[in-house]
Parts: C-alpha cells; sequence; structure tokens
C-alpha cells in the first residue's frame, strides 16, 4: 500500500533477526494480499469484483476487519464508511492517478450511501461475504493499523516483551525501553510541507494513530484535496480539522478512528469520542487543540 513498516525491540542477544524479518514481513505481506486495493488480486479486489449477490470467499482476518469497519461505520454513524471506494479512485487516490471527471463523481456521490446489511453482508462463521449493491470497497482507513496488530502479534509470538512496531505514522509499542522509560513518539504539527513537532506521546501496551488532511494531498484545480472522503457529500473532506490522533488498544481501531473522527469534524468529533470513551487529540485548522485524552 505503498508505506513502509518497522520494527525496534530490546531483548537479550539470542535473537534471530533475519528469521524475525522474515516472519514481519510475511505478516505484513499477508495484509496486503488481502486488503490492498493497489493489487487486483487481493481478496478484497476479488470481492470487488464479484457479482453483487454472490458469496465470496474471504480469509478469516479479512473477514475480522471487514466486521470491525462495519461496526466502527455503525457507532460513528456512517462517518467511517468503507463503502467509499469509487470516490476515492474518482478523486485519484486509488491505484493509479485519475483526474476527477466532474459528471463521473456526482453520479457517484449521488448513489446511496454506504447502509451495512443492506450493501454488504458478512458470514462470520463460514469466511464469505458478499456485497449486496455495487459499492467498491476500500479499506486503506483500517488495514494499516491491522497490519501493525499483527506486526505486535508476531513479536508477541517471538518472545519479545519490548518493542515499538509500526507502519508510517500508526504504532503500537509494548513493554519499555532499556532504562524503563515509556516509547516515545513525535507528534507532527499538520502543517503542510513543514515538520514541526507539536508534542511527544508515550506509549506502552497501546497503539496510535494519526489521520490528517495535511499530507496525502492532490492539487486539482489549484486546489489541495484530502484524501479523506466525507460519505454525507460524496466528496472530499473539507472542514475545520487538521488531523485527529487516537490511542486505543488495537492498532487497527485507532486507525479506523482517527480516520471516523476526522470526519466528523471540530465539534461532533470530541463529543463522539468523550461519549464512546475515546481518547482522541484534535488539531483544529486554526491550530487549537482539543483532547478527550483521560487526566493523568
Ligand atoms: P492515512 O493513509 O494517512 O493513514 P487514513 O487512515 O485516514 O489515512 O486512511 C485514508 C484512506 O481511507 C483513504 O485513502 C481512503 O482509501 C480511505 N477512506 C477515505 N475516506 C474514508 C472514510 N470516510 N471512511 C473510511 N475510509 C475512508
Ligand atoms: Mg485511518
Amino acid at each position: 500500500m505503498g508505506s513502509r513498516w518497522s520494527a525496534v525491540f530490546h531483548a537479550g542477544g539470542d535473537v534471530d533477526e533475519a528469521a524475525l524479518t522474515h516472519r514481519l514481513q510475511g505478516a505484513v505481506e499477508r495484509v496486503e494480499q488481502q486488503m490492498s486495493t493497489w493489487r487486483p488480486e487481493s481478496d478484497l479486489e476479488r470481492l470487488n469484483a464479484a457479482p453483487v449477490g454472490a458469496w465470496v470467499q474471504i480469509p478469516r482476518e479479512l473477514a475480522h476487519v471487514l466486521a470491525t469497519a462495519l461496526e466502527i461505520g455503525r457507532l460513528s454513524q456512517g462517518a467511517f464508511d468503507i463503502g467509499v471506494g469509487d470516490l476515492v479512485q474518482a478523486w485519484g487516490f486509488g491505484g493509479g492517478a485519475r483526474v476527477p471527471d466532474g459528471g463521473r463523481i456526482a453520479a457517484i456521490a449521488g448513489r446511496p450511501s454506504f447502509e451495512p446489511p443492506k450493501t454488504l453482508q458478512l458470514d462470520p462463521a463460514g469466511c464469505r461475504a458478499r456485497r449486496l449493491a455495487p459499492l467498491r470497497l476500500d479499506l486503506s482507513g483500517i488495514a494499516k493499523g491491522f497490519g501493525v496488530d499483527e506486526l505486535a502479534r508476531e513479536m508477541t509470538a517471538a518472545g519479545l516483551s519490548s518493542w515499538l512496531v509500526g507502519i508510517d505514522g500508526e504504532m503500537r509499542a509494548e513493554g519499555t525501553k532499556p532504562d524503563g522509560r515509556p516509547w516515545t513518539i513525535a507528534h507532527e504539527k499538520p502543517t503542510p510541507g513543514e515538520r514541526e513537532i507539536l508534542g511527544v506521546l508515550e506509549l506502552s501496551g497501546a497503539a496510535v494513530a494519526t489521520s490528517g488532511s495535511y499530507r496525502h494531498q492532490r492539487q486539482v484545480a489549484g486546489r489541495a484535496v484530502s484524501h479523506t472522503m466525507d460519505p454525507f457529500r460524496g466528496a472530499p473532506l473539507e472542514n475545520d480539522l487538521a488531523a485527529v490522533t487516537v490511542l486505543s488498544e488495537t492498532c487497527m481501531a485507532a486507525d479506523a478512528w482517527a480516520t471516523a473522527l476526522m470526519v466528523r469534524g471540530a465539534s461532533e468529533g470530541p463529543a463522539l469520542a468523550r461519549r464512546l470513551g475515546l481518547a482522541a487529540l484534535f488539531v483544529q485548522t486554526d491550530g487549537k487543540v482539543v483532547s478527550t485524552w483521560p487526566c493523568r
């Protein structure tokens, strides 16, 4: 999915680094093979290509991520919407750069919004899924986080208890550094083209993810367009938030919620986060920071 993974750890001298690297690479490769929209032969693209109504056998992990995505879609009242695939493609953020075509975009945006179970049906026990409407599913707002959880699982399986793993800016940490201090992560200021630090997060036994409109942008007719879609308007998101960072137990949840809360905006986002007990940090476009992180 055009991103890089990393793993840092502390351990005694008896770790076979080559074998560990191989397992970690295998874990991200599995996620890519199942959930990438950039690979025509991925399991998700197989589901997207199957006729509406036809059941498609899918791997257990993909079924789990689809189910979580639907649940977060429900809890966010439609802000997290994996049915935005056509919009993402039309605005040139999917595989292959495409120049937006006004007519096509209007047709997609005018469609009924993504409403499971009307549009996607899951049969978790049978590891099957079927689309009930011609919507292109897109898991790019959650799959990276899940990939980080898979890296975490490999680290634990390898007997390691002190590590920091990540894919791009989505991170998860366990234990502490050898000096007993927590892993620290720089929280970047959401200023396009700049690399300044807003603060430093301490992370242990938790995951963090950030969604922002400041980095993955395209210039369309002289305007910066966000890769986050507003499912309610059927267009790239334009609101009063520059970035949202979410802290959670799993990186999958942090990743999806960062996107969902970003869509919800500066007034509804914090209210929803508080109601659901989500630890989130909102950076508004005017620079104001609102946090729902519990006090320490
Ligand atoms: P990043 O890649 O910066 O971590 P996100 O986690 O926010 O960003 O994921 C952005 C991707 O999620 C988009 O490129 C698109 O494929 C998909 N997406 C866009 N809008 C939504 C949405 N409202 N709900 C779910 N997924 C979305
Ligand atoms: Mg996300």
